[in-house]
């Protein structure tokens, strides 16, 4: 849409092919209908949140940064706002506030909107793309892929992006389900969903070896993990591979010597009231005392040795087995697309064929949660428009 509206502003003709009865279903759906269109963190933040693409997204979003993105979105009434975690919404928190505006340039910049009409074939002939629908046909010199990726499908993007880049000879990287929550085995702490850790450590193993340590809110679900640090992590899990979870956020030795240290001193409390003093939920305590063998009414001083190191154990290091990542159904976003080997990430501008444009989610890059996806597809549209734009004087 973006794209569109810069092509026409910038007097172009422009025709927006929307498979959908309306263009804009995700942005309806983001930031839980907020809209969580980009984020205030510093630019190296912001680029580093892009996992290996930061250099491919540098490109454009430099360019086209998140200030630009308000300045561009204010001078058509739409106020934003940075919320205390850095993370950009409308000031109205309304993501069809966003989309209403969209509409609005689109109707004021005279952009021909073709609605129902999903684009089944693309050819290009003599200087010209050939682009085809199942019922019509269009020519147009210039073509910019911006169909998305393949996670929700029920809101339009079921990968056809994909499939149109490699008939025209683009390559692809492998698809991944990316911002997804994932079901784990004999879910022993299921009777937790809902219960939320500020500030987690969750380590990753595969094949008995560490292969990450990641930082950030959990949440427990009724049949697995959620919460940013899961999210944003999912893309590199599989299954069978196994999560420690650190739930006190504090090292495993440390808290060890800290809890002999307190144990010891108050011999006729509960244990239970010293573990209490880390502010976590009475549900944890009664589910990881059962399995830790600890009775809630045990004092300290009956503390064995073994109960004490098991105890620690859950506590700082709960493993739990990856039984399932969701699926592309439930994933926010597509990891894997069109490869950016294959695209000028200056202009969006595929390196194969002259005149071809791929921007947003279609391409090889998915950013973590926080606004970094919208913001992606907001530059890389802003520098392809611009980029035909220039080709075209
Ligand atoms: C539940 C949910 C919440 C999210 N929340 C956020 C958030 O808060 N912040 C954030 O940054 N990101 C968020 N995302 C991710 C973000 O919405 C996407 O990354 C972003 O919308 C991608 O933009 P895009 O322009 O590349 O494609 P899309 O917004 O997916 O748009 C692609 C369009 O192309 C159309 N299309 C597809 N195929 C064809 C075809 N063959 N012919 C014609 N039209 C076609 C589709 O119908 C669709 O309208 C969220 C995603 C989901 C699913």
């Amino acid at each position: 849409m973006v794209a569109s509206i810069e092509a026409a502003k910038g007097g172009l003709k422009a025709l927006l092919l929307e498979k959908n009865d309306r263009p804009g279903k995700k942005i309806l759906v983001s930031g839980g209908g907020q809209c969580n269109i980009s984020n205030a963190g510093s630019i190296d933040h912001f680029l580093r949140s892009y996992h290996e693409k930061e250099k491919f997204v540098g490109k454009s979003i430099r360019k086209y940064s998140p200030d630009l993105l308000k300045k561009w979105f204010e001078d058509i009434d739409v106020s934003l706002e940075a919320r205390d975690d850095l993370k950009i919404f409308p000031k109205t928190g309304r993501a069809s506030g966003i989309v209403n505006a969209l509409l609005k340039q689109i109707e004021q910049n005279k952009v021909e909107m073709q609605l129902r009409s999903s684009v089944q074939h693309i050819k290009k002939e003599h200087n010209q793309f050939l682009v085809r629908t199942g019922t019509q046909h269009f020519l147009g010199r210039n073509l910019i892929i911006a169909t998305g990726g393949k996670s929700y499908p029920a809101l339009g993007t079921s990968g056809d992006g994909y499939r149109l880049a490699s008939a025209l000879g683009h390559s692809l990287t492998e698809l991944r389900p990316a911002l997804a929550a994932i079901e784990v085995r004999s879910h022993c702490l299921m009777e937790l969903a809902g219960v939320s850790f500020k500030k987690a450590i969750v380590e990753h193993w595969r094949n008995e070896k560490k292969t990450g340590t990641y930082k950030g809110d959990l949440l427990i679900t009724h049949d697995g993990l959620s919460g940013p640090v899961i999210l944003n992590h999912s893309r590199y899990f599989e299954e069978g591979d196994i999560l420690k979870l650190n739930l006190l956020s504090i090292q495993t030795d440390i808290y060890e010597r800290k809890l002999l240290e307190s144990t010891s001193k108050a011999g006729k409390k509960t244990v239970k009231n010293i573990v209490a003093e880390d502010d976590l939920p009475n549900r944890l305590i009664e589910r990881i005392f059962l399995m830790a063998g600890i009775s809630m009414q045990q004092k300290c001083a009956e503390l064995t040795k073994e109960q004490r190191k098991k105890l620690v154990q859950l506590l700082t290091s709960f493993p739990l087995t990856i039984s399932a990542v969701k699926g592309f159904d439930e994933a926010m976003v597509t990891a894997g697309g069109v490869s950016t080997n294959e695209v000028n990430g200056n202009t969006m501008e595929s390196k194969l064929v002259s005149g071809l444009y791929f921007v947003g989610e279609v391409l090889d890059v998915d950013g973590i949660t926080g606004g970094f996806n919208l913001q992606f597809s907001f530059s890389s549209g802003m520098a392809a428009a611009k980029a035909i734009k220039k080709s075209s004087q």
